[in-house]
């Protein structure tokens, strides 16, 4: 599915001393079948920009459009639910006594009948990689990196077909993290979703979107490729950001080895650059 958004403002709190401009006319156009990543500095307007995309929050002014239908006018609540919003720690909204009525717990709500209820939960929970022994067990016997799964297949059992991921790895391990991009990814390729991630981990963005979307005031400020946006590294520290650890390192290498492209935003890319440089410069022995 797409999503375009066309000149929208909104404003909290609109009217009262304490009124704050949260987005400023903010245009954009997300393709079916993308994966996108939106960064910005805490208070640039991301949490604001994704909620709109299902009808969370209504438009100061402005409108957002789902696959060309406008959400805001009433009977578009069909096509609202075909966006799944996972917010930042989802897991702490796991409230029932086990795994199974967590994940069903939305489809209860839309009144979906029991058999089928059924065969979504199992399927959703495949699709984040637990096995069905998980689905008696209380989610607070589960490990950090298996709740959020089973907070994720909350959303998924509901069959959206845009998914947008709030810091979907924050507080995780190394491990769980990589668990949840590598589950984000497959979810991407093998189900065609939209998928729209927002971070501040300048190395998830890089390592796994192809365009971000830098936010700053409740503008965007950069819509382009991840290469393009870290290669402009002043620009995203002058608004607070910054460009991926090994960036920087490979800058600090270039001076050592002026030969070596320091534009690399990847860890596996620094790599590669490496041995390459090292194979010329020392023979091939540097495998
Ligand atoms: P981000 O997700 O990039 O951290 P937000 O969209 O949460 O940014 O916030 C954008 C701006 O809106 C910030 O200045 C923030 O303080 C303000 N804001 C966010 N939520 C509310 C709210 N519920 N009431 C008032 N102001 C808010």
């Amino acid at each position: 599915m797409s999503i375009q958004v066309k000149d929208l403002t909104y404003i909290y709190m609109k009217g009262t001393p304490f009124e704050k401009k949260a987005l400023d006319n903010v245009n954009l156009q997300i393709e079916d079948g993308e994966i996108i990543g939106i960064i910005g500095h805490t208070g640039s307007g991301k949490s604001t920009l994704v909620q709109h995309f299902n009808g969370l929050l209504k438009p100061t002014s402005g409108s957002v459009f789902i696959d060309g239908a406008d959400i805001s006018i009433k009977g578009s609540e069909a096509i609202r639910r075909r966006v799944g919003l996972v917010f930042q720690y989802p897991e702490h909204q796991l409230f029932e006594e086990s795994v199974y009525k967590d994940i069903a717990f939305g489809l209860q709500k839309r009144g979906i009948l029991k058999e089928e209820s059924h065969s979504r939960v199992i399927e959703a929970l495949r699709a984040v990689g637990l096995g069905e022994e998980i689905l008696d067990k209380s989610p607070f016997e589960l490990s950090g990196g298996q709740k959020r799964r089973v907070a994720i297949a909350g959303i998924l059992v509901l069959e959206p077909s845009v998914l947008v991921l709030d810091e979907p790895t924050a507080g995780l391990d190394p491990k769980g993290r990589d668990e949840i991009f590598s589950l984000i990814k497959g979810l991407h390729r093998d189900k065609g979703m939209t998928v729209i991630l927002v971070s501040h981990s300048m190395e998830d963005i890089a390592e796994n979107v192809d365009r971000v979307l830098v936010m700053n005031s409740g503008k965007i400020q950069i819509d382009g490729s991840a290469r393009t946006v870290f290669e402009n590294t002043e620009m995203l520290e002058s608004i607070g950001l910054s460009a991926p650890q090994i960036t920087y390192l490979m800058k600090g290498l270039k001076h050592l080895m002026p030969e070596i492209n320091e534009k690399v935003f990847t860890v596996r890319e620094a790599k590669e650059e490496l041995k390459k440089y090292l194979k010329k410069s020392w023979g091939d022995n540097s495998k």
